[in-house]
């Protein structure tokens, strides 16, 4: 299926290495911590191995400084890492999608200004994509008089004044509440005669003291992804100077759908990931328990059929999820759609495939103790994250294919 190139397959085995190291066996806290802080901020040292051990880098492309070949790189990343621990691996991919605007986005001189933490091997630099709002997000393409996306930008002499709240953006509020490095804001701008201008992206760079202008109203406790910061906040009066602008306001669509599409890809891969480890658990569970019976229960054979039915899931998520990747790496005509049915497909069959999985196991998948029920903790984010899969990501399918030069063929490519 993919032809790896040399430093493609060291990175898979670097990738599989640290996870064994840091990811399986890491501080309890990380899980078990009583608050979203506490478990985050012990994630800390784990996330400053993921960046000097190159992780990070790796997602940048090369001509920008890092050391990225393109998105199957980071999906060596993600199947390798987030089956391990999905908490603290998003950490690394939501800095990634912080970063996707600036990366995407047509202002060379901010890039190559606000990239520069990003491509050091050390540190912990956090980065965070704002979309996503209180009252939601599924419709912030709709323009006004809709609202779907209230956060606005009012012009001003150089720059921007920016207010409004967000809510579930991966480690916004950065380790200390005081703002990531670096923060894309996705906002409407509002020209001084009172004139809607459409959707921007503005990048705020945290000065030494903390973005004052970011209050934080609440860290969600959420359900799987324990060790993962999702905090939801106030913006409130915050400058941007115009050199801040990613895109003109008015532009920011194109680069906020460019951003979702790489990341959709990946959030295949990340069910991949769930499954793969939830499998071989399974798979080693069913060859050494007997449950007090004769034999192993791999030699019954419905527990044998359950293992290869969700192995066959297995093989095809991951097969159009690095599809999609490829497609996407070299621009093919249906690379678009490609990663949405990654998505889709990934996120619900991980769901899907826990739960067969922790039938198979049977009671003792219900024991925390067991890793199936974290697995499934973190797997029930898929189809609802990263645009869901109802209210956006299957409504991008249907736009697709309303499109009147629609090709179904172009998928073959
Ligand atoms: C772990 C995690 C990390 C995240 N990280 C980030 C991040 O870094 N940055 C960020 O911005 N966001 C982030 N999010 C939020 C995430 O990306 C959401 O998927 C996104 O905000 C959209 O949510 P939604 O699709 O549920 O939309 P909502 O607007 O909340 O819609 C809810 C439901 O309404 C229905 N609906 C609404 N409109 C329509 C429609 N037009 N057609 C059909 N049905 C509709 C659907 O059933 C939909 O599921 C994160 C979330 C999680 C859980």
């Amino acid at each position: 299926m993919e032809s790896l190139s040399s430093a493609q397959t060291a990175l898979r085995f670097a990738a599989r290495e640290f996870a064994q190291e840091h990811l399986r066996q890491c501080d309890p806290l990380v899980e078990t911590g009583s608050t979203p802080q506490e478990r985050f901020a012990a994630s800390r040292p784990i996330y400053q191995a993921m960046v000097s051990a190159g992780f990070l880098r790796r997602c940048i492309p090369a001509p920008l400084g890092g050391d990225g070949s393109g998105l199957v790189d980071a999906a060596i990343l993600a199947e390798e890492l987030y089956g391990e621990n999905g908490g603290i691996s998003l950490t690394l991919f939501g800095t990634v999608l912080g970063l996707m605007p600036v990366i995407l986005g047509p202002n060379d001189e901010l890039r190559d200004r606000v990239l520069a933490p990003f491509l050091k091997t050390s540190g912990t630099p956090l980065s965070a994509f704002c979309m996503t709002e209180p009252g939601g997000s599924a419709n912030i393409s709709d323009s006004v008089p809709v609202e779907g996306l209230r956060t606005i930008a009012l012009q001003k002499q150089g720059g921007w004044q920016v207010s409004g709240a967000k809510k579930w953006v991966s480690s916004a509020t950065g380790w200390d509440g005081k703002g990531a490095e670096l923060l894309c804001i996705v906002c409407r701008g509002i020209d001084d005669a009172g004139q809607e201008l459409g959707t921007g992206i503005l990048a705020t760079e945290r000065p030494q003291s903390g973005i004052v202008e970011l209050s934080v109203a609440r860290l969600i406790d959420s359900v799987g992804h324990r060790a993962h910061l999702l905090p939801e906040f106030q913006i409130k009066d915050l400058w941007i100077p115009n050199q801040n602008a990613v895109t003109p306001m008015g532009e920011g669509g194109a680069v906020m759908a460019g951003a979702f599409t790489a990341t959709a890809a990946l959030v295949g891969v990340f069910g991949v990931a769930l499954m793969r480890t939830a499998w071989e658990y399974t798979l080693n569970f069913a060859k050494t328990e007997t449950r007090g019976g004769s034999k192993p229960i791999i030699e019954h054979q419905a527990v044998g059929y359950a293992l290869a039915d969700a192995k066959s899931t297995i093989e095809a998520a991951r097969a159009l999820s690095w599809r999609a990747c490829i497609a996407l790496d070299n621009n093919l005509p249906g690379a678009e759609e490609l990663a949405i049915h990654a998505k889709v497909f990934g996120s619900e069959r991980a769901v899907e495939v826990l739960g067969d999985l922790m039938k198979i196991v049977g009671v003792e998948s219900y024991d925390r103790d067991c890793p199936l029920a974290g697995l499934m903790q973190d797997a029930l984010a898929l189809p609802v994250f990263d645009g869901g899969n109802m209210g956006v990501r299957r409504k991008q399918l249907h736009q697709i294919y309303q499109l009147k030069d629609y090709d179904q063929h172009s998928t073959l490519a």
